[in-house]
This record gives C-alpha cells, sequence and structure tokens, in this order.
C-alpha cells in the first residue's frame, strides 16, 4: 500500500513567533517559581523584552533555558547584558550547566516553573497570553493549503504538547500529529515516523536539530529546510550541507507546488 505523505514543522519560530511570550512567562517564573537570592522578589513582570534575551534566543533549545537566561539578565550582580552576551553563547551548553549547579537547580524544575507561569496566565488571563503569539501568517495559509491537498500534518516541538494545542487552536489548526517535550527527541519520533509514512520535508528553525536529523542514519534521507524566518544564528544560513535546504517564507507556496 502507498504510504500517506506527511509534512514535518517544528512550532516555535516556524508557525509562531513568541518571543514576548517567553520573556513575559520567563519573567513570571522568575517572579514566583524560581525562587533565588539574586533576584529582587518585586520583578516587574510588565518588564520590556531584554533586547540580550532577543539576540540569545537562537541557541535556545527548551524552554527552561529561557527561564535561566532571564534570570541571568535580571539579577542583581554581574547580569548578562550585551557586553558579555558573545562569551556567553561561545560556551553556551556550559555556562547553563554552570548556572543550574551554582543555584542547585534542575532542569526538569526549571521546565515545570515555566510550565507553570504558562498555567497561570492560561487561567487567569487566557487571550492576553494568546495575543503574545504572533502567527507566522504565510506559514498557517501553506499547512491549511497542504491539507486541502491531501497531506498529513504533524508538529514536533519542545513546547508542552498542552500549550501549543491551545495555541494551535487558537489559530484553527489541528495536525495530524502534534509531539512535545514529553515525547522525546525529535530524531526518535521522525525515526519512528518514518516507518508508516512518506516524509516530504521537515521543517525547523534551529540547525542543530537538522543536522542532528541527517547526521542520523535512520533518518538522513529526510528532506530538511531550515525556516530562513525563524530564530536563527547569523551564520546559520551559510555553508549548509545539501541536504538541508534554506526555505524563503515567499518560497513556501512554490514548495507545496512541487510536493504536490
Ligand atoms: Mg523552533
Amino acid at each position: 500500500m502507498k504510504k500517506k505523505e506527511l509534512i514535518l514543522f517544528d512550532f516555535d519560530g516556524v508557525i509562531i513567533d513568541g518571543m514576548n511570550e517567553y520573556w513575559h512567562s520567563s519573567l513570571l517564573a522568575c517572579k514566583y517559581y524560581l525562587n533565588s537570592k539574586d533576584i529582587c522578589s518585586n520583578i516587574n513582570t510588565n518588564l520590556k523584552i531584554s533586547n540580550v534575551f532577543i539576540s540569545l534566543r537562537p541557541w535556545i533549545k527548551y524552554g527552561w533555558e529561557m527561564v535561566i537566561i532571564t534570570h541571568e539578565i535580571i539579577k542583581k550582580n554581574n547580569p548578562l547584558t550585551d557586553k558579555n552576551k558573545n562569551s556567553f553563547v561561545a560556551n553556551y551548553e556550559n555556562n547553563c550547566a554552570k548556572i543550574i549547579k551554582k543555584n542547585s537547580w534542575d532542569s526538569k524544575n526549571l521546565q515545570k516553573s515555566l510550565d507553570r507561569a504558562r498555567e497561570l496566565q492560561i487561567s487567569d488571563n487566557f487571550d492576553q497570553w494568546i495575543s503574545l503569539h504572533k502567527p507566522f501568517i504565510e506559514v498557517v495559509k501553506f499547512i491549511k493549503d497542504a491539507e486541502k491537498n491531501g497531506f498529513q500534518i504533524g508538529i514536533i516541538t519542545t513546547k508542552g504538547k498542552l500549550f501549543t494545542q491551545k495555541i494551535l487552536e487558537n489559530i484553527d489548526i489541528n495536525p495530524d500529529y502534534l509531539y512535545g517535550y514529553e515525547s522525546g527527541s525529535k530524531t526518535e519520533i521522525i525515526a519512528n515516523l518514518i516507518n508508516d509514512y512518506k516524509i516530504i520535508g521537515f521543517l525547523e528553525d534551529r540547525l542543530k536539530t537538522l543536522l542532528n536529523v541527517v547526521n542520523n542514519s535512520q533518518t538522513s534521507t529526510l528532506p530538511c529546510y531550515l525556516a530562513d524566518w525563524g530564530y536563527l544564528k547569523e551564520n546559520d544560513r551559510n555553508n549548509l550541507p545539501k541536504t538541508i535546504k534554506l526555505l524563503k517564507l515567499n518560497d513556501l507556496n512554490n514548495r507545496l507546488a512541487n510536493f504536490a
């Protein structure tokens, strides 16, 4: 039997620009759940989004890293600033690990603090929380057109599944598959899907994630696309391997014609 055709999407930076929400929810997590002596307890949760936070977003893989970065930006002494951010990202993973160790945190609890900050907003003021997310309308249209053309849609994100679902409902997208951080690594999820579907594309804005996919023997033949409109590092677009194509927002519709 012919396998059904499936298109896979990352969520943050591909379907949605949630930058304002990442910052706001991380501030709330710091204020209510972090219990850090390095930050004031009366954090202004309406604080304007930090440019340092925006410029570090391309390095972030999991939500809990946003909480750490926000903590470093707003803390009292030696905060993370425009001046020292380059040395921070030069050793990004080690620096995150050091902060966790110094504060005796763990990534699971940090993630929980972010999830709780989101739950709080959903129960207190859902409309305001939703309004912090800006969908990429071209991508939303692309997904709807793809569905009409008989393609199955899968979304694989490192966000919590429940939160992703609420945002997707709001933009009227109902994917055939939705995997959150609870489901394991993206490469593992894709390796499982490959058995049952003909996957015709994976759109993702984190180059490292795409490299993991193309370097894994089970998923190496997957057509991978780096979303040019997402949270990319300055050099991500240069020297891409042949197996990863840079996809521009304006080229999305042509791409669907090529798929079909
Ligand atoms: Mg992303």
